[in-house]
């Protein structure tokens, strides 16, 4: 069998100290094959974006062990974590986090510079045409909207070509029909790519566009499922 794009194994996470120390994550298993789309379901505060951070080496397990194709998170300096993680794995978080003191260009080529690629800029370029923005390259993130900065953001995870996309309510902070535009987008680009995508949001009817739903509670995982697509397809 070929090595999962994402394993998780037996994973335990602690976060904050004395009073507030909490077991966030509680012994989760799983394994997300390549390509697989994955929706992380559950109500506020379960561990969705622990997890999400967990998977994508930005927060490390107290136990078990994280892998992204076959490589041992643990394993790795921070450097050539941060390294492996720059061009294995795209990030999307609901706030955006751009740099707000870089234009959309500067944001998007940021991955591509961090891997000493070469073509940065009409890479970047060409990412921002992809996600709809031609016309805000030089834009800096307090000059566009909501929605635009969104693409911006997936532009930048998607730029370095990475082979995960993990996307923590991309839509949180959108109105629904602009946050409607940028889901399709991720599909769409991640479909492209033949991407693994990994999906976290509090919304049954997006979880169900994923191939599976892994449903957490209270930092455990309490169903792990292939989703059945809600839309019947009438022959005309
Ligand atoms: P979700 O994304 O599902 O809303 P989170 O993963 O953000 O959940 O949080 C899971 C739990 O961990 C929550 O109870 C939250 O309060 C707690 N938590 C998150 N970050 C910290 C932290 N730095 N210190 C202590 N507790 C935290
Ligand atoms: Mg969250």
């Amino acid at each position: 069998m070929p090595d999962p794009a994402i394993s998780v194994e037996n994973v335990n996470l602690t976060l904050g100290s004395g009073e507030a120390r909490a077991h966030i994550l509680k012994n989760i298993s799983l394994d997300i094959a390549k390509g697989e789309t994955v929706a992380l379901l559950g109500p506020s505060g379960s561990g969705k974006s622990t997890l999400l951070m967990t998977m994508a080496g930005l927060e490390a397990p107290d136990s078990g062990s994280v892998r992204i194709d076959g490589r041992r998170l643990e394993a790795f300096s921070e450097d050539q974590l941060a390294r492996f993680r720059g061009s294995h794995i795209g990030i999307v978080f609901q706030a955006f986090h751009l740099i707000q003191t870089l234009t959309a260009l500067e944001n998007v080529a940021i991955p591509l510079e961090l891997a000493g690629a070469g073509d940065t800029f009409s890479r970047a370029t060409e990412a921002l045409i992809q996600v709809g923005l031609a016309g805000r390259l030089r834009h800096y993130p307090a000059q566009m909207s909501g929605g635009e900065q969104q693409r911006v953001a997936l532009a930048r995870a998607l730029v370095a070509n990475p082979s995960i996309l993990v996307a923590d309510e991309p839509t949180g902070n959108l109105d629904q029909a602009v946050g409607a535009e940028i889901i399709e987008l991720i599909f769409a680009l991640n479909r492209a790519k033949g991407a693994t995508l990994v999906l976290v949001t509090h919304d049954e009817n997006l979880a169900r566009r994923c191939q599976r739903i892994v449903r957490l509670r209270n930092g455990a995982i309490e169903s792990d499922k292939a989703a059945i697509m809600g839309r019947v397809h009438v022959p005309v």
